[in-house]
């Protein structure tokens, strides 16, 4: 049964909102209740008991304070461009304010003998500082008490600041807010917790997070509430696996048998790596068990993951049951279907490929024999998880590059099978440890942290387009020598006319340059059909073509040892990781291979600083880490679609300790108490259910 508290009063019953600007936080910010209010935290906080010289003004990211004298005043320009200029004299020196709006007001409230307060953001134009639209008060008519001295800065839109509801009017109705929640907000740590890390207590710290008394509780009470934000997350991803590995049966794989030996013996063409050896190992022990595996292969791009899962896939295959592996696109499913068959070729076994532009025929034959059992082995697409696809005993299913398939997805095939299949998740983008830790939590982790021998790492330049002569130059040299190039364009949305026209004009000053019958080029993008993707990809696979360009669409596992260059054009439109998918392209084979990183000539701080880190590494995890802070976690995993983890305080680089802290104290907790049983630990079973009432059935996804 549900109870209702104060908590769960509608916003609009709060003194100062009202139905109108109800609905527009309910649009604008999701805030439906006092609980969705009370946890709409400040983004920052400005120090309004510290006090600036004018001549302290040296940054304009952040808010100055100013006491000092209104020396001049005067109007400049006329009608709607017409602004006030205000000059503010301290002992130091002087700066200048600026009004756009509310100029009478303004001109009527400052008398040039008093001294006054100003409070803004500066801003840098033509040589120096002015601040635009400040805060004033007159000293000693402030209305800011000592509670306030930090002032909370709260996110608004244009919507809700047309409403009065600007940082100031938040924090309005946000004070509101305290007197009728005091008193109520219950604890949702056990004591043991509290005092082992010394937090302050929940009602400490949703008062002080709004209205900070100073700066040590500030911080207490922030690091309070990350806690129990990061802290309930972890308990809900270990509680999950020990549920999981607890009821959900898993199949045994006790043999290894003659697909394995035969394919192993005959057919491997090179030695593992230690790497692959060690995580095989890892998963083997996992198949043995009894318990279903839900297991993270993480491994940089060329690390070799596809064989591990193939190996894999033998063994379940000497065991009776069936696998697939599905990817998240036709390209990709194509080549892992046609590297595995060349793999198991000469060795008997039945593999097939299933994607969306599977004919009508070669499909019916597949469900049939999926069906009947004839069909140990199936690589494709998300047509894999279509509910017409029916396995007879489906024991392991692979997912390559797991980031592009949704969590609803991924859900669907645990209900392929009475018993869940064993599943293998493999992403090559490598993964900080405090994304791995908050997304995969649940899940067991093995790294390859090894590449194949005999690679040389990629060199990467970069060049402004200007410069394109000499990388034309280049290109010759190296198609003289053989080998194969990518030209790749950026795609933002694949049905914008623009990426395309960026490509084709790219296609035809490169046709210019690179004639037929010396040169032949392939060209792949998003519009056309699978069919002439093919076509002209295999092409390129074949060596008929020396050039491939392409849009984004080739970003994934596409595998050619002997293309040798990866030029990326506009790179700077680029993410960090999506540039390190590309680059792993290119070095596929034991020739030395190049990225080009081609920009034009003004490069944004950000664009910048991913070009210089992708000269710099080709670690994988320095560039996923870069890209974190540079990005942040939201876009990096394409959580949104998933819809599970929204942080509402913590910061998955900042705060890696918490992390750190709320895991190692959930492991230890759960340790003593798997379910949470005893007495003591029943207020975070309570808060568990609470925050879990609306969220996806978490136990049900891989
Ligand atoms: P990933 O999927 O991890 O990006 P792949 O599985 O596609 O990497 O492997 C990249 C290339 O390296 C493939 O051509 C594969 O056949 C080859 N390869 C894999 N393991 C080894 C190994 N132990 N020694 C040499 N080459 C290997
Ligand atoms: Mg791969």
């Amino acid at each position: 049964m549900k109870t209702v508290t104060i908590f769960d009063t509608p916003i609009e019953y709060l003194k100062g909102v009202g139905p109108v600007r109800a609905d527009i936080l309910k649009k604008e910010l999701k805030i439906f209740t006092f609980n969705h209010l009370l946890h709409y935290f400040p983004f920052r906080y400005v120090d309004r008991s510290k006090f600036y010289k004018v001549t302290e003004v040296n940054n304009d990211s952040t808010y100055f304070q100013i006491k000092g004298k209104i020396i001049d005043m005067h109007k400049v320009g006329q009608g709607r461009s017409q602004r006030l200029v205000a000059t503010l004299w301290d002992e130091t020196g002087n700066i200048e304010l600026v009004w756009f709006k509310g100029i009478k007001w303004i001109v009527d409230k400052i008398k040039s003998d008093k001294e006054y307060i100003v409070f803004g953001k500066p801003n840098y134009f033509n040589g120096r500082y002015n601040i635009p639209h400040p805060e004033i008060e007159e000293v000693g008519a402030t209305k800011i008490d000592l509670g306030e001295q930090l002032q909370p800065f709260y996110f608004s839109t244009e919507k809700l600041k047309s409403k009065g509801l600007d940082s100031k009017g938040i924090s309005k109705i946000m004070k509101n807010l305290m007197p009728v929640i005091q008193g109520h907000l219950n604890e949702t740590l056990t004591p043991e917790i509290i005092n082992n890390l010394k937090l302050i207590t929940r009602e400490d710290a949703l008062i002080n997070i709004h209205f900070p008394k100073n700066q040590q509780i500030l911080q207490r009470a922030s690091a309070r509430l990350k806690f129990e934000e990061l802290f309930f997350i972890q308990l809900t991803l270990l509680e999950l696996k020990i549920i999981r590995t607890e009821k959900v049966k898993g199949h045994i794989f006790s043999v290894v048998g003659t697909y394995f030996n035969d394919f192993y013996h005959k057919n491997l063409p090179f030695e593992l790596t230690g790497a692959q050896k060690k995580v095989t190992k890892e998963i083997r022990a996992d198949l043995g068990l009894g318990k279903q595996m839900n297991r993270l292969l993480q491994g940089d791009v060329g690390s070799g993951k596809t064989l591990v899962a193939l190996m894999n896939m033998l063994i379940a295959v000497d065991n009776g049951y069936q696998a697939c592996m599905m990817a998240p696109t036709e390209i990709l499913s194509v080549q892992h279907f046609n590297s595995i068959s060349k793999f198991l070729q000469g060795l008997n076994i039945n593999v097939r490929l299933l994607t969306g532009s599977t004919k009508t025929a070669e499909r019916k034959i597949i469900h049939e024999e999926l069906l009947n059992g004839e069909l140990p082995l199936l690589v494709g697409t998300h047509a894999l998880i279509e509910d017409k696809v029916k396995f007879k005993n489906l024991g392991l299913v692979v997912i390559d590059e797991q980031h592009r398939f949704g969590v609803a997805q991924r859900a669907k095939l645990w209900r392929k099978n009475i018993i869940p299949p064993h599943i293998l998740v493999m992403t090559a983008t490598p993964i900080p440890r405090t994304l791995a830790m908050t997304f995969y939590g649940d899940l067991d982790v093995s790294v390859i942290d090894e590449m194949p021998p005999g690679r040389k790492p990629i060199k990467t330049v970069h060049f402004y387009d200007k410069d394109r002569l000499k990388v034309f130059g280049f290109m010759k040299k190296q198609i003289k020598e053989g080998r194969q190039i990518y030209v790749v364009y950026p795609l933002i949305n694949e049905s914008e006319k623009l990426d395309l026209k960026d490509l084709m004009d790219g296609y035809e000053s490169i046709s210019r340059e690179f004639p037929l019958p010396k040169y032949a080029i392939s060209m792949v993008h998003g519009q056309l059909s699978s069919k002439e993707k093919d076509y002209e990809m295999q092409r390129f696979v074949k060596g008929e073509t020396q050039i491939m360009v392409a849009t984004t669409v080739i970003e994934v596992g596409v595998d050619i040892p002997n293309a040798t260059v990866m030029i990326i054009e506009n790179a700077e439109r680029f993410g960090l990781s999506q540039l390190h998918q590309l680059r792993g392209r290119v070095g596929r084979g034991g020739s030395q291979s190049f990225c080009i990183l081609m920009t034009k000539d003004k490069l944004t701080n950000d664009g910048w600083q991913r070009i210089k880190t992708m000269v710099s590494t080709t670690d994988g995890f320095i560039i996923s880490e870069a890209d974190l802070r540079l990005r942040g976690p939201g876009d990096l995993r394409g959580t949104q679609q998933s819809g599970i983890i929204d942080l509402k305080i913590a910061d998955l680089i900042k705060d890696e300790k918490i992390l750190q802290y709320a895991r190692t104290t959930a492991i230890k907790l759960l340790k003593k108490d798997p379910h949470l049983n005893n007495k003591e630990n029943r207020v975070l079973r309570k808060q568990l259910a609470y925050l879990n009432k609306n969220r996806i059935d978490w136990s049900r996804i891989s």
